[in-house]
């Protein structure tokens, strides 16, 4: 995509993959009903109705302020052993997507990971001389101390431990983290906007810039037809219960509203807004 502006702020987005997948796979109350009566802005950016599948992008945002060069959310990663089959051993060319995108490595000032699941953190490192090494040498990496201090406490043969051994425990012997409360801000134009329930310590990245508003919002919501149906949590989720009440208050807040949404794997344009109509509240896709 081409950056989107918000206020003096750039957002780009690196994609690693997208792929395809049966939507009742990710969500145990998927209704095709629901699909079917959202069918004119769901397809066909985010919804196959020949086949009936979701789309999904694993992807980064970079942004770019007066100040600092942030990234959010690292992927998957290549060379990783994981159980996920779609995950494992990948050899993907995410590096010189960020390159495309005009991003050197040492120009990052923060990495920001919304959550600590193997899609957001993968990039935090890569592999040099069978070490994991931080890809971002010049970077502070945050992450939030009720994510970090959940996941810290998995144990080899736990789905959660590969992740933290690969992608993100190096960057704490690195010096390089800043394991943060739910107060933290980068500066007036960044902040976390905690939104906890999908993991524990989950966080969205708040961006105010001349008057104007975005929400990163990382895994709060899978696939846009949450947007409708807040109260569909992913299998993913550590408490489905906390993740539904944490998104139907979001978008209640958040629906017609001047605030650009990016989520993490929304598919295609990812840029839009929560807009109510009298068929309840739907994704309207703004940007690029
Ligand atoms: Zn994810």
């Amino acid at each position: 995509m081409r950056p989107h502006q918000i206020g003096a702020i750039a957002v780009d987005k690196v994609i690693e993959f997208e792929f395809w997948f049966d939507p009742s796979e990710a969500f145990p109350d998927y209704d095709v009903e629901v699909a079917r009566t959202h069918r004119d802005w769901l397809a066909p950016d985010f919804f196959d109705f020949a086949q009936m599948k979701i789309r999904s992008s694993v992807h980064s945002y970079i942004l770019r302020t007066s100040k600092y060069c942030v990234l959010v959310d690292t992927c998957v990663g290549n060379d990783r052993d994981r159980v996920q089959p779609m995950w494992h051993r990948q050899n993907r060319n995410y590096l010189e997507n960020l390159a495309r995108a005009g991003l050197k490595p040492e120009a990052v000032d923060f990495v920001m990971c919304t959550h600590l699941h193997g899609d957001h953190v993968g990039w935090n490192t890569r592999l040099e001389g069978g070490r994991w090494v931080p890809t971002f040498p010049n970077a502070r990496y945050i992450f939030s101390k009720a994510d970090y201090d959940y996941f810290n406490a998995a144990r080899p043969g736990d789905r959660h431990y590969p992740p933290m051994a690969d992608a993100v425990r190096p960057i704490v012997e690195a010096g390089q983290a800043s394991i943060v409360g739910n107060d933290f801000a980068v500066d007036d134009e960044l902040a976390i906007y905690p939104t906890p329930g999908h993991t524990p310590g989950h966080y969205c990245v708040h961006l105010t810039s001349a008057g104007k508003q975005a929400m990163l919002t990382g895994d709060l919501m899978h696939h846009p037809i949450q947007v409708n149906r807040p109260d569909w949590s992913s299998r993913f989720c550590y408490d489905p219960e906390h993740a539904r009440r944490t998104r139907t208050r979001f978008i209640d807040d958040h629906a017609d509203r001047d605030v650009v949404i990016f989520a993490a794997h929304f598919p295609g344009p990812t840029a839009g807004r929560i807009v109510g109509t009298e068929r309840g509240t739907i994704f309207r896709v703004t940007g690029p």
